[in-house]
């Protein structure tokens, strides 16, 4: 059984990055007639913008998306994250830190490719009293590697690259990489489809999957949107394009971003048209690795 998954953060309305990892996971549940499911990744509270997850939900329905079963939210899944950690605590995988973003500035001397390495000052060092803990868990320097079905072979040192990464914050909010484990092990999922942005992450995801005795599911990263440069196109601008096109526009401009090359008749074909044209045409492996796109394009279709 395929079951996929769309999980978008509430930190404002859906854009055209988003559109897009929601139409490529949709059509590819589809095609291998599995479940899609939604989840709202909405545990950032501070960064959460009121109103933007009913927006998300409504934006979906609007687009003709159908989901099984009912919505989960992360905000309500706090007992079961405290549970997961528990387990990589009996296994001594993880330790507190109360070390402050200043500290570790000045006391790490290597950088990875998310941030500072953490240096583990924690695990050699007492800890600081009355200071509010983060827990980290240890990474090892052994490769992590995957092969990602659009993306290639990928391959990550989790302790030269990453470093010993936060689990649960210090404010007490979990941490994205241990809620989505957590979450995508709870709910079944087999097959991830979801931006490149994340290609990062996903070593450190695989890494908690084993600890914990999950299957590892199967992994797609779709090319994030760019300018012609190759600059990530911001939230703002990508948002601008779903106010000002119509949805057929935009589901079609979608799938052209996905590299499914959408006959020209379909442009100005109704929703149910498009949906039905995708049933008999949907192609992951049309799917490049990289994108890129006139900003302007995207922005003004309509
Ligand atoms: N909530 C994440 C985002 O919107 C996606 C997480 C995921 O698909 O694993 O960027
Ligand atoms: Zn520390």
């Amino acid at each position: 059984m395929y079951i996929g998954r769309f999980a978008p953060s509430p930190t404002g309305p859906l854009h055209f990055g988003s559109l897009v990892a929601a139409v490529a996971s949709f059509c590819e549940a589809k095609a291998n007639r599995g479940h899609w499911l939604v989840r709202m990744e909405d545990l950032d509270k501070p960064r959460e913008i009121k109103g933007a997850a009913d927006t998300i939900l409504h934006q979906l329905e609007a687009f003709g998306f159908e989901w099984q079963g009912k919505v989960i939210y992360q905000s309500l899944r706090n007992d079961a994250y405290a549970e997961v950690l528990q387990l990589l605590k009996d296994k001594n995988l993880i330790y507190p830190c109360t070390c402050t973003r200043k500290e570790i500035a000045d006391s790490s001397h290597q950088s990875g490719i998310d941030g500072l390495i953490y240096p583990q000052t924690c695990l050699h060092q007492p800890l600081k009293r009355n200071a509010p803990a983060a827990w980290r868990i240890k990474t090892d320097d052994v490769d992590i590697c995957f092969n990602d079905a659009i993306q290639g072979s990928i391959k990550q040192n989790l302790s030269q690259q990453v470093g010993d990464f936060i689990l649960k914050r210090a404010d007490g909010l979990f941490a994205y990489q241990l809620a989505v484990v957590a979450d995508d092990a709870a709910q079944g999922v087999t097959h991830i489809v979801r931006g490149a942005d994340l290609l990062d992450s996903t070593p450190r995801q695989i890494y908690l999957q084993r600890h914990l005795d999950y299957t590892t599911p199967e992994y797609a990263h779709i090319p994030i949107a760019t300018n012609a440069s190759g600059e990530k196109l911001s939230k703002q601008t990508l948002a601008k394009s779903i106010e000002s096109s119509s949805t057929n526009q935009l589901l079609y401009a979608a799938l052209s971003f996905l590299g499914q090359q959408p006959p020209l008749a379909l442009k100005s074909a109704s929703l149910s048209e498009i949906w039905l044209w995708c049933d008999s045409h949907w192609q992951l492996s049309n799917i490049p690795k990289v994108r890129k796109i006139a900003a302007s394009t995207q922005v003004t279709s309509s």
